[in-house]
């Protein structure tokens, strides 16, 4: 009994197994920290920080200039240190100053995270920026960047309508996962430049989303060496035509900035599946269909009430 309580201590678990008595060990990993969560507990500024992203310290300019070449350097011990350095202000620097030499650390950190990626979180993020591309291409922003609200509203609008007829996808208030899958396909892409007039703007358009569709399945699977080892190989590649179409024919949109999943995509995928295997395995689905239980759960305790 004591050597079982010692080999719990370690998370081994002994098992005698047909008279053979065996060891297990289990490696424990927190996961669906979306990065607002990962911003939170690890002492962070708030996702529109200039301070882009959880796992590197490019701005959102450096990041935007450079869309590919970033390694992970970010760590929980680093923004303890970081968070030590902020409150002591050992150079008496100004704020600014202060700011730019622990990165945008603002907080103590409190919960350690895995420098990773979570793969629903990244779907909705570049679902929700596709999104956002659709309309712009309608009201042909590439060659009117000034728009007005109401012209905006009218772009939101007929991207609405014609998603409902053509793709059955009704309007949503907030990207989630299911309206993020139906949106980023083949067949969307298609129905959407229906709706546009010139003929490079769509090539750019599909050529931009069959660039995405090689690239998800690498941070969706569950082990994209065995699941996709060709889209794995061809990552770095397919990342780079992406980066190369943002900043020409989407240079609009993406001069000087970049939203935080689409640099974690460009830049950031290759590395964590070469060190974990996976960026699929531990996507938060499973989590949040752990919220769909607990609610049921709840509902089952709970007295009964009139309505
Ligand atoms: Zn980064």
């Amino acid at each position: 009994l004591i050597a079982e309580r010692e080999a719990m201590k370690s998370s081994e678990l002994m098992l005698e197994i047909g008279g053979i008595l065996r060891n297990f060990k289990f490696s424990f990993r927190g996961t669906g920290y979306d990065e607002k969560l990962v911003r939170e507990v690890e002492g962070l500024e708030a996702s529109g920080s200039i301070f882009i992203c959880t796992l590197c310290d490019a701005t959102r300019l450096e990041a935007s200039q450079n869309l590919v070449f970033h390694s992970i350097t970010r760590s929980h011990t680093e923004n303890l240190q970081r968070y030590e350095t902020w409150r002591a202000n050992p150079y008496h620097e100004s704020a600014d100053e202060l700011r730019d030499r622990v990165k945008g650390v603002s907080a103590k950190p409190f919960i350690e995270t895995l420098p990773s990626i979570d793969a629903l979180h990244c779907d909705i993020g570049n679902a929700a920026e596709f999104y956002k591309i659709f309309q712009l291409e309608i009201g042909e922003v590439y060659k009117n960047p000034n728009a007005t609200k109401e012209e905006r509203k009218k772009w939101s609008t007929i991207l609405d309508k014609h998603l409902r007829k053509k793709m059955n996808l009704k309007p949503i208030m907030r990207m989630n996962g299911n309206f993020a899958r139906k949106l980023m396909t083949k067949e969307t892409v298609e129905a959407v430049c229906e709706l546009l007039h010139s003929e490079e703007r769509k090539v750019a358009l599909k050529e931009l989303m069959d660039l995405y569709l090689n690239m998800k399945p690498v941070w969706r699977s569950s082990c994209p060496a065995k699941e996709c080892p060709e889209l794995l190989c061809q990552y770095s590649y397919h990342s780079q035509r992406f980066a190369e179409l943002l900043s020409t024919k989407f240079k609009f949109r993406y001069e000087g900035k970049i939203t935080n999943y689409f640099h974690k995509t460009l830049a950031h995928v290759p590395e964590i599946i070469e060190r974990d295997g996976s960026i699929g395995a531990w996507a938060s689905e499973g989590n949040e269909s752990g919220n769909k239980l607990f609610r049921r759960f709840r509902k089952m305790n709970a007295r009964q009430s009139k309505v």
